[in-house]
This record gives C-alpha cells, sequence and structure tokens, in this order.
C-alpha cells in the first residue's frame, strides 16, 4: 500500500512494491509467472488455491524456470553421456502419469474455455495444450483426449525412402560404446560431440544475407519447419551404421543466419570420416501435395459449406481433401516430393574422452541456448529486417498437414473446419520465436540415462511437488483434485503477495537444504521432453 502522507517526491522514489517482488522472487530461483490452480485434498476435504511454477506446466517461460529447467537439463545430460552399464528400462506402466497428464489437460481447457469466453486471448493456452498433448501421445496414449483418433495412412511402397547408400553393421543390442585400454591398464570412454548444420541459401555476412534478393527463403523456411525429420533420419542411419542402439543428447538452437542447427552429444564412437559420411548421405523427403502455385488468394478464397467443406468460390466445386490430395499424390508416376531437406556440407564431428574438462564444455554448450527463444538478440537494423523476411517466407508456407494455408494451393486442409483463413495459422512454426522450427529444442534418447522410467515419474512428481512447496512428502498422486482457478477469484492474492511468500518458502527451504538434499542423494532431474526415437 502506498503511504499517501508520504511526500510525493519520496513516494515515487519508491520502486513499485510488485517489480520489487519480482526482482526478489529471480534472485531467490522463484517463478515469476506463477499458474495458480485450486487443489482438493481429498484427505482433508479442504480446498485451496496453490501457484504452480510456469516451468513445471508450460514450457520454461519464466527467467527462474528457464534456469532450472537448464540446470536439470545439465545434470540429465551428463548422467547419460558416458554411462559405463546398460541403463535399466522397465516396461511401460505409465497410467498414473497419463492420469496426472489428462486432468492436467482438462484443467487447461476450462482455463482456455474460460478466457475465450471473456473475449481474452486464448493464444498462450492453445499452446499449453497443444504441448500437453504431445506429451499425453509421448505417455503412450493414441489421439487425443477428446477422443478424436485418425487411422493411420499407409503410404504407398514405392514413395518409401531407400536408406542411403551406407555401410551396415550387425546391430548388437547395447546403447554402450566401446571403450579402449591403454597398456598401463587404464580404460578410456570416448564419445562424440557432433554439430549440424543446414546448407547455405546464399552468401551471408555477420549472420544477415549480402543479397536479400537472391538469398533462397522458401528453402531456409522449408528447411526449417522439416528439421527435425531429418534428425530422425540422421539418428536412423547413425544407427545402422554404428550397429549399436546409439544414444545421444542433442539440442536445437538458431544459427546467426537464423537457420536451426543441431549440437549432439553421443555415447560411444565412430571414426568421424564415418560419421561425416552418415550426415552427407542422409536426407529427408516431404511427400505434400504441391504448394509452389498459388491458386487462391487476396479476396478470392475458398468458401465453406457446412457438410460439404470448402468450395472453390468462382465454380462451387469441392476442393480435393487431405486425403484425396495425397492419393493423387501416390497414383501420379511423376509427382515430386514437395521438399527435400539435406543437411550442408559444415559438419563438426569432435570426439570426447569421459571426465575430461572437454566434457563439461561440450556439456555448457548444449545448454546455452536453452534458456533463449529463436528470434532473440537481433541488434541491427539488417538482422531484424532478414528476420522479417523469414516471418513472411514462411506466413504462405504449409506448417503440417492441418495448416490453414493449404486453401492458398487449393487443397482442404486435413480436419477441414469454418473459419480457416491462409496466412493465419496460428501455429508456433510461423511465429517469429520458433521460426519454422516448432519441434523440441532438447532431444534426448529414451535409453540416454540410467533411470527407469518410474523413477524419472517419480523425479519429475517430486519436482512438481517441490516447487509446490512439498519438499517432504511422498505424496499419494490421488490425494489431490485440480481445478482451475477463475478469473479475477478473490482467493488469489495480488502477485506480488504470492511472489514473496514463495520467496519466504524458499528461504526456509534453504535452511532445510542440507537434509534435504541428503534425502534426494544422487536424485536428478524429471524428464519433461523426450523424443521419440
Ligand atoms: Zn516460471
Ligand atoms: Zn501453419
Amino acid at each position: 500500500m502506498t503511504d499517501r502522507s508520504l511526500p510525493r517526491a519520496l513516494r515515487q522514489a519508491m520502486p513499485q512494491a510488485r517489480e520489487v517482488a519480482v526482482e526478489v522472487a529471480k534472485q531467490y530461483g522463484v517463478c515469476i509467472r506463477p499458474v495458480p490452480l485450486k487443489r482438493l485434498d481429498v484427505d482433508t476435504g479442504r480446498w485451496e488455491v496453490v501457484d504452480v511454477p510456469c516451468g513445471a506446466t508450460l514450457d520454461a517461460k519464466c527467467p527462474s524456470c528457464a534456469k532450472r529447467n537448464w540446470q536439470l537439463r545439465m545434470a540429465q545430460c551428463r548422467e547419460g553421456w558416458h554411462l559405463d552399464q546398460e541403463p535399466a528400462i522397465t516396461p511401460d506402466d505409465p497410467t498414473e502419469e497419463q492420469r496426472w497428464l489428462v486432468e492436467f489437460r482438462a484443467d487447461l481447457q476450462a482455463r482456455r474455455d474460460q478466457a475465450e469466453a471473456l473475449g481474452e486471448d486464448t493464444a498462450d493456452w492453445d499452446a499449453a495444450i497443444e504441448g500437453v498433448d504431445a506429451e499425453i501421445n509421448e505417455a503412450g496414449m493414441r489421439g487425443n483426449v477428446l477422443g478424436r483418433t485418425v487411422p493411420k495412412r499407409t503410404r504407398s511402397t514405392r514413395r518409401r525412402q531407400d536408406a542411403p547408400n551406407l555401410p551396415k553393421r550387425k546391430m548388437a543390442n547395447t546403447t554402450l560404446g566401446r571403450t579402449f585400454q591403454s597398456s598401463d591398464g587404464k580404460v578410456y570412454r570416448p564419445s562424440l560431440f557432433v554439430t549440424l548444420t543446414l546448407p547455405s541459401y546464399g552468401k551471408v555476412r555477420n549472420g544477415v544475407p549480402v543479397d536479400p534478393e537472391n538469398y533462397d527463403y522458401t528453402r531456409a523456411a522449408r528447411d526449417a519447419l522439416h528439421f527435425s525429420k531429418l534428425v530422425d533420419r540422421f539418428v536412423q542411419n547413425l544407427r545402422r551404421v554404428a550397429g549399436y542402439d546409439v544414444q545421444y543428447f542433442a539440442t536445437v538452437e538458431p544459427q546467426k543466419r537464423l537457420a536451426p542447427h543441431l549440437h549432439m552429444a553421443i555415447r560411444g564412437t565412430l571414426p568421424r570420416a564415418e560419421v561425416k559420411q552418415i550426415a552427407a548421405a542422409t536426407y529427408h523427403q516431404v511427400w505434400w501435395p504441391p504448394a509452389d502455385t498459388v491458386v487462391f488468394e487476396g479476396a478470392r478464397l475458398p468458401v465453406w459449406e457446412d457438410g460439404t467443406g470448402y468450395l472453390n468460390p468462382s465454380t462451387g466445386e469441392v476442393l480435393p481433401t487431405w486425403d484425396q490430395a495425397l492419393d493423387q499424390l501416390d497414383t501420379d508416376e511423376n509427382a515430386k516430393p514437395l521438399h527435400v531437406i539435406r543437411f550442408g556440407d559444415q559438419i563438426d564431428v569432435k570426439g570426447v574422452l569421459a571426465g575430461t574438462p572437454d566434457t563439461d564444455q561440450c556439456i555448457r554448450y548444449l545448454s546455452k541456448y536453452l534458456t533463449k527463444s529463436l528470434g532473440e538478440a537481433l541488434d541491427s537494423q539488417a538482422q531484424r529486417d532478414h528476420i522479417a523476411r523469414v516471418v513472411e517466407a514462411l506466413r504462405y508456407e504449409p506448417c503440417s498437414p492441418t495448416c490453414p494455408n493449404w486453401l492458398r494451393y487449393g487443397i482442404q486442409p486435413k480436419g477441414a473446419k469454418a473459419g480457416m483463413t491462409p496466412g493465419q495459422c496460428r501455429s508456433k512454426a510461423h511465429k517469429p520465436d520458433h521460426l519454422g522450427y516448432a519441434g523440441r529444442r532438447v532431444l534426448v534418447s529414451r535409453k540416454w540415462s540410467n533411470k527407469t522410467l518410474a523413477e524419472h515419474k517419480q523425479d519429475r512428481r517430486t519436482w512438481v511437488l517441490e516447487a509446490l512447496g512439498q519438499p517432504n512428502e511422498l505424496t499419494d498422486p490421488h490425494r489431490y483434485i485440480w481445478k482451475p482457478v477463475p478469473a479475477g477469484d478473490a482467493n488469489v492474492s495480488p502477485l506480488a503477495v504470492r511472489l514473496l511468500r514463495s520467496v519466504a518458502e524458499r528461504q526456509r527451504w534453504r535452511i532445510h537444504l542440507p537434509q534435504l538434499q541428503a534425502q534426494a542423494d544422487g536424485q536428478d532431474p524429471p524428464v519433461m521432453e523426450r523424443t521419440a526415437a
């Protein structure tokens, strides 16, 4: 509260209470954008409002959560890189995690609908829901919680991508790399650190095209959109050539020219020349309908008809559906893929030995960009112009089968519905923060760390509960029922008050920290992201 009896000049000199609270919260590593949720304790029958840190639920967003996430990632990366024993992977039993995710998904949906009803922007909620949906799928459930499941399309075998011409070794049932013993009996455990970049789209200086007119923005946009597929192919080829179940921890980050590139810690080693050969031979074909000829634009756009779909505005003909367009592609002998993506020739392969300063340096390097967004750190006008052109190139590029941009090329997007407008896709691939790459920033293979799935789940729950201020409890997952908090709920205190409360909580923890650390001895971060590899 501002004391009105203070002289005005003095009052003005006082920083805003809220700003101070935010600064203090940052110093203590407390989430500055907590998400309030209502929680029913079924044991006591009591409802209370608790703050969930933004990084525990959505993509890590606030600086505190981003930093926390970064620390956990470094620990995770270090833990798995030079394992000397096969990681224990137990069969999936993710029902509890699934239930938790589904409940959380329901909460998010309720909050989103509420925001919509109030006429607020729902973009953040939609993004969060998208993220949780992806996690739900990865937790082993098909489709999404609204029950829309679509049978997987069987692709014509003619179009199956051949394995590139690479040596192929017999597959050994191990994830560990070879070791080497020196004459004095010391065992060396070599690994790899690989950097992969995309090809050139035109000459750049300081990250900015020298000749923007002739810089291939379309190719750059398509490469960014399909980059994660190329990475998947690279891992497949790597495993085939290496002859063992290669594990990796990788991060995707932007180069200065804004193209995504990849740093990958790989467990075990291969000859450098071979890794380069694999990268050079790896490619991915995008078998989507053609999107190079504009069919509808400006005021002349396809018209929606209930029960029918999108129609040609001039002739009234129904436009081909996504499935029809794919069928057409399959039967056309002369069809070409919409896009073929390959790595550029700037491939860097470095050997790293376990337990050396090199390892630490690589791990720091891997996590360096995790707290930044792809579109950040633009200091010159030329760079801002460059980013604007990348965004413009992405504007009408179809980002997925469901992208409204397909209407521009005369095709109904998969799952077409009323109100779709080309150039107005809300998927994050089109946004300046993502620049075409909407995939995960951290890719960790399933057998990277030496933990069972159950342990990871427990870690994750422990982390969330800790963040909720219950560090000591081993909680029954069914103890709480979560509900969204209506906007303007009187039970939610002002942000400054909530932040300072969390700081006080954190101070209490710090006193008990040595004790907690002993209990948690060796416990590591929850896995918040995984790849399907
Ligand atoms: Zn946060
Ligand atoms: Zn799109």
